[in-house]
């Protein structure tokens, strides 16, 4: 249950409504925002004189719900808006890891070269076998700083686990939380505490039920900036590596107020389908893409195989600009 008390009820009474309702406490600038269980559905009439509105859902998807907020939540991405009323579908891009300071700025010189703002990099990669590559850690953020600075590119990066979180947190404009960290409490607990954007990767064996409440975590501690991001999930298929879930997608932006990126990449998992899923998402009138990128793909050291050129990210984004128009949106 969402219930929205007076700004006059004030801090000390918002606190004690909050814990005799076993509720989370937001103070916005109008009013104060408690949350509780939605197994709640009514509140005491004791508390009358400060309660304005409430609000009665079924399930736990409270804060991410349209019911609760019919528009898309607006989010700084970086140097650009999406969601609210902006038509924007921002395009990431970028390595799956960050190598070397010559491959980021190689990876940077072409965001520039496409007038794109966001550069993705991750520095702590959550690897399926510890003797692959395991990322930069702090150093590769240093290089994402780097790129920051000297080309004026905002930067995502992911976080592996709560021992990084903060680095993670300083280092990037767009916390990433992968699929196999969705449901780390350390990490969504921490981002709840900082307002720095999140995407949260949807866990390839986890419901878009479960998806929604790691955002409610976030949402409920009192950072408003929450996306999803759709990256496949795990079928019986074998010949791709994932499955990209369109479905889910139609489903969270019909029923969630959280922008929607999609990361076709991860879900094919070979560079050759990449352009032609590319332009299906984009289709579907996402918030975000995210694309690996990689200078010479076949030396990458993770995920080779679906890391496209950049020549052969060029000629996709050429292919998107219509498709994006014919939806009413405007790749930046
Ligand atoms: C990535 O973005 O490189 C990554 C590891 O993605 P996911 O968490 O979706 O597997
Ligand atoms: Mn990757």
């Amino acid at each position: 249950m969402i219930i929205h008390l007076k700004k006059e009820t004030g801090l000390e009474k918002a606190n004690q409504i909050a814990t005799e309702n076993q509720a989370f406490l937001i103070e916005e600038n109008d009013k104060f925002v408690l949350i509780s269980s939605s197994s709640q559905k009514t509140i005491d009439s004791k508390y009358n004189e400060f309660v304005t509105e409430t609000f009665v859902f079924a399930n736990d998807m409270q804060l991410s719900s349209k019911e609760y907020q019919s528009k898309t939540r607006e989010i700084q991405f970086g140097n650009v808006k999406i969601g609210g009323d902006t038509n924007n579908t921002i395009m990431i891009a970028g390595p799956c890891s960050v190598e070397s300071e010559e491959q980021i700025q190689e990876s940077s010189a072409l965001l520039k070269e496409l007038n794109l703002t966001m550069l993705r990099g991750g520095c702590y990669k959550p690897r399926t076998s510890p003797y692959s590559f395991q990322g930069l850690g702090l150093d590769g953020l240093k290089l994402l700083a780097k790129m920051r600075k000297e080309h004026g590119l905002a930067v995502i990066t992911e976080v592996r686990d709560a021992t990084h979180v903060q680095e993670v947190i300083e280092y990037s404009d767009i916390i990433q939380i992968g699929a196999k960290a969705m449901y780390d409490q350390g990490i969504l607990r921490a981002c709840a505490k900082t307002q720095k954007p999140v995407m949260i990767k949807r866990g390839f064996g986890s419901t878009l039920q479960e998806t929604v409440q790691c955002a409610e975590f976030v949402l409920s501690g009192g950072n408003p900036n929450v996306a999803i991001c759709e990256r496949g999930i795990r079928t019986y298929e074998t010949k791709t590596r994932f499955t990209l879930d369109l479905c889910g997608v139609a489903y969270l932006k019909e029923f969630t107020n959280l922008p929607v990126i999609l990361d076709p990449s991860h879900a094919m998992g070979h560079a050759y389908g990449i352009a032609d899923l590319t332009r299906a998402c984009t289709a579907m009138g996402v918030d975000g893409l995210i694309i690996e990128v990689h200078p010479d793909p076949t030396v990458a050291k993770s995920d080779a195989s679906q890391q496209l050129t950049h020549q052969q990210f060029k000629d996709l984004l050429t292919t998107v600009h219509p498709v994006a128009k014919a939806v009413g949106r405007i790749i930046v």
